[in-house]
C-alpha cells in the first residue's frame, strides 16, 4: 500500500517535471570552435524580433539548471573536454541540439590540425539543425522538433 503511494507520488512528479519541462525548457549554449556565425544567429532568436521567450525558452548561464544543451561549430582539441564536462554538469533527463553544418559534420574546418570532429562524437545529439548558419527560425524550428520528441517519450 505505502509502496503503490510512493509510485503514484513519483509518476505525478514526473508527470509535472515533463510538463514543466515542455512548457519551459532551460537552454545553455556552448561554442564548442565555430566561426561565430551560428551563435550570432542563436543571439537574434532570443532577440525581441524573434523573441524565443514568448515560447518559454530561456536561456541558462549554469549547465546544472538547463534541460538542453544548444552546441554550435565542429569540436575542436582544446573544446573537446569542456563541452563533455558541461554536459554531465547537466541534470538527467538532458538534451542536445547541435546547430549548424559545423557541428553536425565538421563542416568548413572538416581536416583542420585544430578539429577532432563533430559534436555527436563527443556527447550524444537529439535533434539536428543544418544550416551555414541557420536562420533563426530553423532553430526555433529544432526546439520545437526537441519538445515534441520530449513529448512523445
Ligand atoms: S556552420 Fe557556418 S556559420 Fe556556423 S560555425 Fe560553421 S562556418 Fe560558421
Amino acid at each position: 500500500m505505502t509502496l503503490n503511494l510512493a509510485q503514484s507520488w513519483q509518476d505525478a512528479l514526473d508527470k509535472v517535471r515533463t510538463w514543466a519541462r515542455l512548457n519551459s525548457p532551460w537552454l545553455i549554449h556552448y561554442n564548442s570552435g565555430s566561426c561565430n556565425g551560428c551563435d550570432i544567429e542563436i543571439l537574434a532568436t532570443l532577440t525581441p524580433r524573434y523573441d524565443v521567450e514568448r515560447l518559454g525558452v530561456k536561456l541558462q548561464g549554469s549547465p546544472r539548471h538547463a534541460d538542453v544543451l544548444i552546441c554550435t561549430g565542429p569540436v575542436t582539441r582544446q573544446s573537446k573536454d569542456r563541452l563533455r564536462r558541461i554536459y554531465e554538469q547537466m541534470p538527467e533527463p538532458k538534451f542536445v541540439i547541435a546547430v549548424g553544418s559545423c557541428a553536425i559534420s565538421g563542416g568548413a574546418f572538416q581536416g583542420c590540425y585544430n578539429v577532432i570532429g563533430h559534436i555527436d562524437e563527443v556527447i550524444p545529439v537529439d535533434v539536428y539543425v543544418p544550416g551555414c548558419p541557420p536562420r533563426p527560425e530553423a532553430i526555433i524550428d529544432g526546439v520545437v522538433k526537441l519538445l515534441q520528441k520530449i513529448g512523445k517519450q
